[in-house]
């Protein structure tokens, strides 16, 4: 890593209010599958003036941390910068007919606040974990809705280290793919409550339904990052993994969760690179049963291109330079 960047970070973070630095920091502890290796800096932004300072100084390689829910970390070291988000990037905050949320908020906490004030959708999203933030570069979604469909105004850093502003025209949602039209730092969202209004009684009663479903489909008390492979299109990637005979599989301390065949387990104290393996080989075993090849839709970060074979072209997420072209999310 280059000298010059680390004293400006030691510099920046003692200068500027709302920074704080972490050096060799376990990531294993912060990602929801419990793997991953150490970060040799891990900074914590909790006011966007001090997030556009740091951004302005960044040296690549970087990447964006929410709650690590969808995050699959290399086993080894990542030299370079971890991002996270905190403090007052975490309100929740209403004036009027406008909810608007930090990134660092949870995503829990909104869709609670939101279906309390009548905003029509959010229970769908309900039992979602993360951060909003990663719920936006991620569009996460449940059901029929995503959360693209629910988002007025996005406000976000950009890699030269300005405040933008998009409206929901200008957004570019995806399946499971970023909300952001360039790359950058999602700061915070915004919404407006809709001609069409929620019922909270109704709305309470879903998000509970919702909740329960999850409880009994996935396996909830597993260490997992959710969905491994997104669904193809009119297919469910869940179902082809089971009718390869798939439930169970293990390699290492991985398995394919028993309970929901797209889910992988940190059954046994596993590597990252366990459950690398098992992602390939369940893809590879897909792929012969059925003709269908399943993509990714954890993000996987810090692997070598050897480790990452045929997945090499889906693994786009270290910032590797700074650019102002929207990369492949
Ligand atoms: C049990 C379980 C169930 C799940 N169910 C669902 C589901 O039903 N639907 C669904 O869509 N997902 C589901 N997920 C996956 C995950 O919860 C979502 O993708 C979530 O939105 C990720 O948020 P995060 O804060 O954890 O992001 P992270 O995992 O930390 O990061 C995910 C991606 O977002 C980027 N990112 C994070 N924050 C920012 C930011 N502020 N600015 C720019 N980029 C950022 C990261 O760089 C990374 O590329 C599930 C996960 C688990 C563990």
């Amino acid at each position: 890593m280059n000298g010059g960047f680390v004293t400006s970070l030691d510099r920046l973070v003692s200068a500027a209010g709302g920074l704080t630095l972490e050096r060799d920091c376990p990531l294993s502890r912060l990602t929801s599958i419990g793997t991953g290796g150490v970060a040799r800096l891990l900074v914590k932004a909790e006011k966007v003036n001090a997030l556009c300072e740091l951004v302005k100084i960044l040296e690549p390689p970087f990447f964006i941390m929410g709650s690590g829910t969808n995050l699959l970390l290399s086993d080894r070291p990542f030299e370079g910068t971890v991002v996270r988000l905190g403090g007052a990037l975490g309100r929740i905050r209403q004036a009027g007919e406008v909810l608007s949320a930090g990134a660092a908020a949870s995503l829990g906490r909104l869709v609670h606040r939101a279906i309390e004030q009548d905003f029509a959708g959010f229970e769908e999203l309900s039992g979602v974990p993360g951060s909003v933030g990663g719920a936006a570069a991620m569009n996460a979604g449940a059901h029929s809705v995503a959360l693209g469909d629910l988002v007025e105004k996005l406000v976000m850093v950009d890699l030269s280290g300005a405040r933008r502003v998009f409206s929901h025209s200008e957004l570019t949602p995806g399946y499971r793919s970023s909300l952001a039209p360039v790359p950058g730092v999602i700061t915070s969202l915004s919404f407006r409550r809709g001609v069409k209004r929620g019922n909270p009684l109704v709305q309470r009663r879903r998000a509970r339904q919702l909740s329960e479903g999850r409880k009994l489909k996935h396996p909830w008390r597993a260490r997992t990052f959710g969905s491994t492979f997104k669904n193809p299109p009119g297919m469910i990637a869940a179902r082809l993994i089971d009718q390869a005979g798939l439930k169970g599989t293990v390699i290492g301390g991985a398995r394919v969760s028993p309970v929901h065949a797209n889910f992988i387990e940190n059954h046994n104290g596993a590597a990252s690179l366990d459950i690398l393996e098992l992602i390939k080989l369940v893809r590879d075993r897909v792929r012969r049963e059925s003709g269908v090849t399943l993509e990714p839709e954890v993000r996987l970060v810090g692997f070598t291109a050897g480790e990452l074979g045929e997945l090499a072209s889906c693994a786009v997420n270290v910032i590797e330079k700074k650019t102002t072209e929207r990369l492949k999310t």
